[in-house]
């Protein structure tokens, strides 16, 4: 079932969410929702919070051709990060049609619970290491936008807004 996303700004967006005690049939559905409203939207990767489910559980899939590779995690973790930063063009699919550059670690050890409560550990490099930072990110209440400055937040903000507002009209 394809969830609505929530558009910046809604408060929900802000919120750290909780981690996850126990994969649940009822969260393991929700993540297949949620892998559906992210192919659907499309895009590359959908955090819980921005449908509104305030825990820890992110959906991605980076693969731009070839075979589909969705991944689900609950209750992420950067365990380590490189050094050296890569530099990637990002957007949100809670911050419509905008996009702006954000440095991060070029890449990240990542550690997870799958969809079968089993612990999963591994490294992510290139766009799959920038998207699962900025999913993360949403788990902690943290945007995109607030890695850049604060005019330029702010414009993006209103942007936002303004898309939210249309879109309820419509
Ligand atoms: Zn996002």
């Amino acid at each position: 079932m394809i969830k609505p996303i929530l558009i910046h700004p809604d408060p929900r967006l802000k919120k750290l969410c909780a981690p996850v005690d126990d994969v649940s049939d009822e969260l393991r559905a929700l993540s297949q929702d949620m892998l559906a409203t992210m192919y659907d939207a499309p895009g590359i990767g959908l955090a819980a919070p921005q449908i509104g489910v305030l825990e820890r559980l992110i959906v991605m899939d980076c693969v731009k051709e070839g075979d589909p590779e969705p991944t689900i995690m609950f209750n992420p973790e950067v365990l380590a990060a490189s050094d050296d930063t890569n530099v990637y063009e990002e957007g949100c699919l809670s911050i419509p049609e905008q996009f702006a550059e954000v440095t991060r670690p070029a890449s990240v050890r990542v550690g997870w619970l799958d969809e079968n409560g089993n612990p999963q550990e591994k490294d992510f490099d290139g766009l799959w290491a920038t998207c699962v930072q900025h999913e993360i990110d949403h788990l902690n209440g943290k945007l995109f936008i607030d890695y850049l400055g604060p005019m330029k937040r702010q414009m993006m903000t209103r942007k936002s807004q303004k898309m939210k507002r249309e879109r309820t009209r419509g």
